[in-house]
């Protein structure tokens, strides 16, 4: 019953659009009466950074549950493993110069450094290549990497192609170093070089391999360390890293579900992912994407339509520190029938599009669908091999899947620092990004 005067209050709201689709309406709604900054300030100004394992994260889980709840949709919470890893005390200065301090942070998962430090000259690679030609000077040293990212990549749209080629040394440049006896390891910050902000992310230590402490210098003293370096001056470093790894905690994924009235088995999946780094408040990185989807599931419920194929809204826990709720999300459902996968974990800006896996005439049928998404600058679709993290196991196993594509110009210089705050996001462009995905969903649980 309320979802009739709720359906009927929904068309009789727009008398001028009524020659308007399902999706055109949606959107415009979305535009009008949008709550999602609503959501996002909660996830990030009452609750704050909800790194995996911590009580925050614990706390986002109950908030989000209780918040479809009080909006009439079905919810639940699936168990997920999660590690518990605390950065604490952090420091670094170049003792051969002036012990001037080093603005740093440890990227996630980092061993610690004994609690004197560790004190050590500096050798600096480029590459793995040049790692393994100065393999027998890196003994005993620091191996600062230096790995610029490729900011006219990044000026041309294509940052999270210029951010996969820089996080390399994020994730292998510790256990590669260490093979040949490093001490620790420094990289270059990813981002621009831009308020001496450190940037964050996580890591592989290789088992085989002693583990070794690492950080990640911000851009400023990473280039003042690759000029001292490049003078042909000897280099030395103290770095103090107290970081801890707790045991592990249970946590859960939050999963809402909107059923289908004609293929209820069918199921058009929207995630974003609930945990963020420690150091902000994980707005873009992803509050926003919660919101997004969050925010698809409240419009489309209280519009009172009901969708023909079922839409279930995914908020992993731990993306970021080894994608356990993507992986227990997998094995709980991987035998359901998911026909699409929408990942919203790209921050929120002026929307672009979607990245797809769709290729050949399913695109190009899709593409003739989407003309809705023109209202909010998002009736693109660009085809990639992969369109999000925890969605990917999904696609591996064939499901199309879709990534939602806000401007990229400047998510790096924000995600994984502690400049991740609800400043950085804009009310009307997040509606925007809201209203994209909701028109998108509908339109492919409309199949
Ligand atoms: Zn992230
Ligand atoms: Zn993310």
């Amino acid at each position: 019953m309320r979802h009739a005067i709720a359906a009927a209050l929904f068309l009789a709201a727009t008398p001028l659009l009524a020659q308007t689709s399902v999706p055109d309406r949606l959107i415009a709604g979305e535009l009008a009466g949008s709550q999602a900054y609503e959501t996002l300030s909660h996830l990030t100004d009452e609750i704050g950074a909800r790194p995996s394992g911590s009580r925050s994260a614990a706390l986002a889980v109950r908030w989000t549950t209780e918040r479809f709840r009080a909006w009439g949709i079905s919810v639940r919470n699936e168990p997920v493993r999660v590690p518990h890893w605390v950065r604490g005390r952090e420091s670094a200065s170049i003792v051969s110069h002036n012990n001037q301090h080093l603005v740093l942070t440890a990227i996630g998962g980092s061993v610690s450094t004994p609690p004197q430090g560790i004190t050590a000259d500096v050798v600096e690679v480029g590459s793995f290549d040049e790692l393994n030609n100065l393999r027998d000077k890196v003994k005993g040293r620091i191996v600062y990497y230096n790995n610029p990212m490729d900011m006219a990549l990044v000026n041309a749209r294509r940052s999270f192609e210029a951010y996969s080629r820089a996080v390399i040394f994020r994730a292998e440049g510790a256990s590669r170093a260490a093979a040949y006896g490093a001490v620790a390891v420094l990289i270059r910050s990813v981002g621009s070089a831009s308020l001496r902000t450190p940037h964050t992310g996580g890591m592989r230590y290789d088992a085989k391999v002693a583990k070794i402490p690492a950080a990640a210098l911000t851009a400023e003293d990473a280039m003042l360390v690759h000029r001292l370096v490049g003078r042909g001056e000897r280099v030395r470093i103290h770095l103090n890293l107290q970081t801890k790894v707790l045991p592990e905690v249970d946590s859960a994924n939050v999963i809402a579900e909107i059923r289908g009235s004609e293929k209820p088995e069918e199921i058009v999946l929207i995630g974003g992912h609930l945990d963020s780094w420690d150091l902000g408040t994980g707005a873009i990185d992803d509050g926003s994407g919660v919101a997004m989807v969050m925010e698809t599931m409240r419009l489309i419920h209280q519009s009172g339509l009901k969708p023909k194929r079922t839409i279930r809204c995914v908020l992993f826990m731990n993306e970021e520190f080894g994608l356990s709720g993507a992986r227990a999300y997998f094995a709980a459902h991987k035998n359901e029938k998911h026909v699409a996968a929408i990942e919203s974990d790209s921050g929120a800006a002026a929307p672009m599009g979607f990245t797809t896996t769709l290729k050949g005439d399913a695109l190009t049928a899709l593409e003739k669908q989407i003309a809705p998404l023109k209202a909010v600058g998002a009736a693109t679709l660009d085809p990639q091999a992969e369109t999000g993290a925890d969605t990917s196991f999904l696609v591996e196993a064939g499901v199309p899947g879709f990534g939602f594509a806000p401007d990229p110009l400047h998510y790096f210089d924000y995600h994984h620092t502690p400049a991740d705050t609800l400043d950085k996001v804009d009310p009307k462009e997040l509606a925007q990004d809201s209203a994209a995905i909701t028109g998108l969903t509908w339109i492919l649980a409309e199949q």
